[in-house]
């Protein structure tokens, strides 16, 4: 796959609010957000999303889906609801091709989605 602009904030040649790291994944704000809270979790490991995914991948993105919890956590955002987002592929909106969960939360969301 081709690089992305999440390769170059991994490698810190762009800036990004971080707000976790670990030798897995990093997590950042969205520079363009969709609720008061709305992170990116995105694995180090570059690919382009669960279509792309492998078997031994299974673990990784479980990881992404903990650190969710976690941020979520710390933003108080399992006292009221949270939603985690996946885009995969055209149709389902997804703009950059490296895996990436979303974590929106601090307003209600409707459902579906647009
Ligand atoms: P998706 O449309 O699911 O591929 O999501 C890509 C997300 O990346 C969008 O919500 C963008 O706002 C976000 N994004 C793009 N460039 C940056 C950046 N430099 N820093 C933070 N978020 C970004």
């Amino acid at each position: 796959m081709s690089e992305t602009i999440f390769t170059k904030i991994l490698r810190k040649e762009i800036p990004a609010d971080l707000v976790h790291e670990d030798e897995q994944c990093i997590a950042f704000r969205d520079i363009n957000p969709q609720a008061p809270v709305h992170i990116l979790i995105i694995p180090r490991k570059a690919f382009e999303n669960i279509d792309a995914m492998q078997d031994e991948d299974e673990q990784l993105v479980g990881h992404l889906f903990s650190v969710a919890r976690d941020i979520a956590r710390t933003f108080h955002l399992d006292e009221t609801g949270y939603r985690c987002v996946i885009n995969n592929g055209s149709n389902a909106g997804q703009t950059v091709f490296h895996l990436h969960v979303h974590l929106l939360g601090g307003r209600a969301m409707n459902w579906p989605p647009g």
